[in-house]
């Protein structure tokens, strides 16, 4: 099959960041074919019944990004100046973004070397009775020590906030990353784990009033407490405009904030609930490619990033960690002149210019600095990716491992998404 064959039928293009195929595009087209709504409709509600139950979560609230997802969530914290807020550095600059708005007071909690997520040995040391949450990713979509993690943060009266972009399709002790904190957020972008026709959002909670408040905020409706006021019914003599009895009989002296609009549209969902049927097909070709990468990299002394044995990692990244001096540099080259798209992600969050500029910067969490300016390196495991151009990547890794020049490049064959 060519590529550009290939490409039509459902999804290979290296360059694609999710695999959307037939099933992806009748779900596209029964939602523009249908005489239904184009936004906030039962494709939504559907979608969001699903992924709740995938999750294990009470409630799922669709939004417009991962991004936003964080937004709300951190909106929801009510942040004030003097208030203190922990957050991963080893992380995607979305996470920790919405903190830049604030007046809180930001501590980045330093990363497991085995995992580069949130070491709760390091948040033991930054909780107090200011804190109001504990921002963490699942790095990779590695669960992180959210037992530990949660004990911690609550034991401080502080929200547990669940980054878990790359965390669709992991497990925890028999449980997902989505039903772990407080306030958990994804992103469904073309190059996540699934997607909703390239960008896309959700947030999880257990609480009905978090769940309430993210529906209001998410559909332009101000953010605040209403509560009945009895001496302002409609005019008797108006008693047939309904909207006009709903905003009398509430008064609007609790509101606070203003909402925005992140309405995920029904096409976009209806890609969502065939993307969500297919993720476990997805996670298994990750792992898969991720365990072949594993044999390399041991072969030559290289740590691969796991889980726990009673997690499961879904593999959005592919991280190992190349000890030795200037080891993982020659290496990262190497890669690089045999036209392997190796990366490193992330850059410690607290090093760039906008943390610098408030203050922060080297030595506040010594391990995500050393790993990453030293020994973190991120290769191509995505589930698009063709037998044929896993092992081309295996030749290459094993080749710029050992120190041998890798094969040559050949011309015409894709690199990898
Ligand atoms: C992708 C990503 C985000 C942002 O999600 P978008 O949907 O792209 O806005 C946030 N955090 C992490 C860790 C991510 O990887």
């Amino acid at each position: 099959m060519s590529r550009a064959t290939a490409d039509r039928a459902g999804g290979v293009h290296p360059h694609r960041g999710s695999l959307l195929g037939e099933a992806e595009v009748r779900a596209v087209a029964e939602v523009l074919r249908a005489d239904a709504p184009l936004s906030m409709g039962p494709v939504r509600e559907e979608f969001e019944r699903a992924f709740a139950r995938h999750v294990g979560a009470a409630h799922a609230l669709t939004v417009t990004s991962g991004t936003v997802a964080l937004e709300i969530a951190i909106r929801l914290l009510d942040l004030r100046a003097g208030d203190e807020v922990v957050v991963t550095p080893q992380t995607y600059h979305a996470t920790a973004q919405p903190l830049l708005a604030t007046e809180a007071t930001v501590r980045f909690c330093d990363v497991e070397p085995g995992s580069l997520n949130m070491d709760p040995d390091a948040l033991e040391t930054l909780v107090n009775e200011r804190t109001k949450a504990v921002i963490l990713v699942h790095y990779g979509g590695n669960p992180a020590d959210m037992d530990r993690i949660t004990a911690i943060a609550h034991a401080h009266g502080a929200l547990v906030v669940e980054d878990c972009a790359h965390a669709i399709g992991a497990e925890y002790r028999g449980r997902r990353p989505g039903a772990l904190g407080d306030l958990s957020c994804f992103s469904f972008q073309a190059s996540k784990n699934i997607t909703t026709l390239g960008e896309g959002g959700m947030v999880c909670t257990p609480s009905p009033e978090l769940a309430r408040r993210i529906d209001r905020i998410r559909s332009n409706a101000v953010d605040g407490t209403f509560t009945p006021s009895a001496h302002r019914r409609p005019p008797a003599a108006l008693p047939w405009m309904a909207y006009a009895d709903y905003a009398y009989r509430e008064d609007c002296t609790g509101l606070r904030g203003s909402g925005t609009n992140a309405a995920l549209s029904e096409a976009a969902c209806a890609v969502g609930l065939v993307q969500l049927g297919r993720l476990p097909e997805f996670v298994a070709r990750r792992r898969a490619i991720a365990a072949e990468l594993d044999a390399v990299c041991r072969r030559f002394d290289v740590l691969p990033l796991t889980a726990a044995p009673d997690a499961v990692h879904p593999y959005h990244l592919y991280t190992a960690l190349v000890p030795g001096d200037g080891r993982r540099d020659r290496v990262l080259d190497a890669l690089q002149r045999s036209g392997t798209p190796a990366q490193l992600r992330y850059h410690p969050v607290h090093l760039l210019p906008e943390w610098r500029l408030r203050g922060h910067g080297e030595g506040e969490c010594p391990v995500a600095e050393r790993l990453w300016f030293g020994e973190h390196l991120n290769l191509p495991c995505h589930p698009a990716m063709s037998d044929r151009q896993v092992e081309t990547l295996g030749a290459n890794l094993a080749a710029a491992l050992s120190g041998r020049d890798a094969p040559a490049r050949r011309e015409k064959e894709p690199s990898c998404p």
